[in-house]
């Protein structure tokens, strides 16, 4: 352990015995997030991106990522987990993308630049076989002020239209209807009222709307609501897709168990020096390596919460003869006396998921060294290159100078 703080500069070292080694598993895995972006002009189609994400990402990485992609101040962009034709819920800069589903559908507005208060426009049609007595349909949009002056009906009715007057059925612009003779609006402080009082533009006055309340546009008929609008939507690839298919040796497994961490939030280290419990920078390194050498793969993940609550199944490819330590274990002296060199001779297989597995066992007789296979009450011949599979869960390894 060493402690973050330069003037202290307390390094701890513990040796401790262990029985096992427990190894990350690098994860071949690869988490895509799909996000649709929705532009400050209604007449630009809708543009859906695939970002990877890692673990700590939050709502701010989100941002930060699409802002670069499309050259928008980040600023003037907010974030909605939209479901059944309405916002769920607005999300906010600190929230975990790891929290998102993926069934949820992610809509990332473009705002304008300045803005201070923002109003969803919502889009009904109206259906009396429905028991509201409408249906909610198309994509919600948002319009954004840029003052907080009181909004009059006259000043709403423009901005309205421009946001919601792409919903008008073909039929309707052939023959010329007005956007205003087609649909009611009326306003709601939360998305699933059924009714709000109605804005009417015939009389000039101030409606008293609040940041983040609903107008809702519904449509008299069926046949003025052109369904098809909101599919015109463009995909945009993520280019810098890394390749999924390389190999993940035990090699790999054992440069991440001793690569330097630096601990997080909640899980502090008390520095016995500066009394106080700081970020420090953590490390593990082999001493000397024991005769009997247990590795653990570390591939179930529970603590991410429901998104990556899963088992990690990459094959991980692992020396059945010679596997080698020197470059992990640090003391010479043990070094110069015994190679740390070792034999695979047993492995222990973990089949299933994250909710319900069976194990079983590869075993080396050493009489006549050959392998088995060992599952419940029976036992089968097997070759050594059935050993090595995604299941392998824990290897036993022994050293070379050690007689049985
Ligand atoms: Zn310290």
């Amino acid at each position: 352990m060493v402690c973050p703080d330069q003037e202290c500069g307390n390094v701890s070292i513990t040796f401790d015995p262990f029985m096992f080694l427990s190894v990350p598993v690098p994860s071949l895995e690869i988490t895509y997030l799909e996000i649709t972006f929705v532009s400050l002009n209604p007449e630009d189609s809708m543009k859906k991106y695939s970002f990877k994400i890692e673990e700590e990402d939050t709502i701010s990485t989100l941002k930060t990522k699409l802002s670069q992609k499309i050259q928008v101040n980040r600023a003037n962009l907010i974030v909605a987990d939209v479901y059944h034709n309405s916002i769920f819920r607005w999300m906010k800069d600190g929230d975990s993308l790891m929290n998102i589903r993926k069934s949820d559908n992610i809509f990332v507005y473009q705002i304008e630049e300045g803005t201070v208060k923002t109003l969803t426009v919502i889009q009904r049609v109206k259906d009396t076989s429905k028991y509201q007595g409408y249906e909610p349909k198309g994509l919600p949009s948002v319009i954004s002020f840029t003052n907080n002056e009181p909004i009059t009906t006259r000043q709403l009715l423009p901005i309205i239209k421009n946001s919601s007057e792409r919903y008008m059925a073909q039929t309707e612009k052939e023959r010329e209807a007005s956007f205003e003779q087609l649909v009611k609006v009326t306003y709601l402080k939360h998305a699933h009222q059924a009714n709000g009082p109605e804005i009417t533009f015939t009389d000039d006055v101030v409606v008293p709307l609040d940041n983040k309340d609903y107008l809702v546009v519904t449509w008299q008929s069926r046949e003025s609501f052109d369904d098809l609008c909101d599919k015109n939507v463009d995909i945009i690839k993520d280019q810098a897709e890394p390749n999924r298919n390389q190999n993940i040796t035990l090699k790999d497994c054992l440069d991440l168990y001793v690569t330097e961490e630096t601990l997080k939030e909640n899980n502090e280290w008390y520095c016995s020096k500066c009394k106080k419990h700081k970020l420090a920078r953590k490390k593990f390194d082999i001493w000397f390596s024991p005769k009997y050498l247990i590795i653990h793969f570390k591939r179930f993940n529970v603590s991410r919460g429901y998104f990556n609550s899963r088992k990690n199944t990459s094959l991980v490819q692992f020396p059945i003869e010679g596997l080698d330590l020197t470059e992990y274990v640090k003391s010479d002296e043990f070094l110069s006396q015994i190679p740390p060199i070792y034999d695979l001779y047993a492995v222990s297989i973990h089949g299933g998921s994250l909710d319900g597995g069976h194990y079983t066992a590869y075993g080396k007789n050493f009489k006549n060294n050959k392998w088995y296979h060992f599952n419940d009450s029976s036992v089968s011949g097997a070759s050594p290159n059935d050993i090595i599979s995604s299941g392998a869960y824990m290897l036993f390894y022994k050293r070379r100078d050690v007689q049985v």
